[in-house]
């Protein structure tokens, strides 16, 4: 029987893992599909505070997951499928062994959407895709897209000039949602154009089934023109991970976790929840590594009033 497993490997997972190895619970970490989180697939940080000069997404995660482990967290490579209540404790059930834990932390966090669009499934990794870093140097001297209007689809367009020909900033308003330093950045670089007020109504694809270009249409008129691009990244927002939750904790219409006001507290008295699967507001980093923190602290205290 586990103390406290930590479902979720991102910011919010480590650091609960931290607090809780510290507090002698010695959590099991399991990691799920992306181990790392979110900030595995982004360059470099500027906004972690301590770290004046930046430092690279996968560098902070790994050493957090290190600062856990000293303290005595154990990761698993394991996925959830399922979490049974019994008797006072958890049943987790995975892709490996099932888990028994007294209590939980679910900091799953999102993952990213796409547009919905048909055959769009098979597209991904043929030219079709959401992550720059990831994929945009297969890119070179080629035109590229972005949609999105958030600070997203804005670092995405302007780390892509460093590869394509020309990156296409398609958002289906006329102004970026984006904060202002990283708009300024993007609109400003001469590799960038803007399409304004426009969707991607489909994607053309080669005999080879790669991308080719996509149909734009217009949100206003709804005319419909052609656009020549090799890739498209799309960087519209993210849906949280919590189908495996279905029906055992309250999830709000968007299914985020609902947490208790003033708390990380699940309305399953022993599970609690952390960071981005938990938060369509902030979505930072800091942020998420912050409610992990008070996740692990409110672990703690159920545990002890349990007298565990
Ligand atoms: P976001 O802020 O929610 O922006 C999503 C963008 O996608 C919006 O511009 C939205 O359009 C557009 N969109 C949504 N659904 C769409 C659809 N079906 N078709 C076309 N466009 C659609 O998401 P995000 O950019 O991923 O940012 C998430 C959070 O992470 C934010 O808090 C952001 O500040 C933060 N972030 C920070 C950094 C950084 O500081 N380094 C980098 C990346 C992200 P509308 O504007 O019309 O709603």
């Amino acid at each position: 029987m586990e103390n406290l497993v930590i479902i979720g490997t991102g910011c919010a997972g480590y650091t609960a893992a931290i607090y809780a190895a510290r507090a002698n619970l010695a959590p099991l970490i399991l990691s799920g599909t992306q181990p790392g989180g979110q900030l595995t697939t982004t360059t470099e940080v500027e906004n972690y505070p301590g770290f004046p000069d930046g430092i690279m997404g996968p560098e902070l995660m790994m050493r957090m997951q290190q600062q856990g482990e000293k303290f005595g967290a154990r990761t698993d490579y394991a996925s959830v499928t399922k979490i049974e209540p019994a008797d006072g404790h958890f049943i987790l059930h995975t892709d490996a062994a099932p888990v028994e834990a007294r209590t939980v932390i679910i900091a799953t966090g999102a993952a990213p959407r796409y547009l919905d669009l048909e055959g769009e499934k098979a597209l991904i990794g043929h030219g079709l895709t959401s992550c720059a870093t990831c994929d945009g140097a297969f890119y070179r001297d080629v035109p590229v897209c972005v949609v999105g209007g958030g600070d997203s689809a804005c670092e995405e367009a302007s780390f892509l000039t460093k590869f394509a020909s020309k990156v296409y900033l398609i958002h289906r308003r006329d102004e970026l949602r984006a904060s202002k330093i990283m708009a300024d950045r993007a609109l400003k670089n001469p590799k960038i154009e803007p399409i304004w007020n426009s969707g991607i109504a489909a994607y053309l694809t080669d005999e080879k089934g790669e991308v080719r270009a996509v149909t734009l249409k217009d949100t206003n008129t709804g005319a419909e023109s052609e656009l020549e691009v090799k890739c498209v990244f799309v960087a519209i927002g993210h849906v949280p991970n919590t189908q495996f939750l279905k029906g055992l904790i309250d999830l709000d219409a968007n299914g985020y976790v609902l947490q208790q006001p003033g708390s990380t507290a699940t309305n399953v008295a022993g599970i609690f929840a952390a960071g981005d699967v938990a938060d369509h507001v902030y979505r930072q980093a800091v942020t998420a590594a912050g409610d992990g923190c008070a996740a692990a602290l409110d672990a703690e205290r159920h545990l002890a009033a349990l007298g565990e």
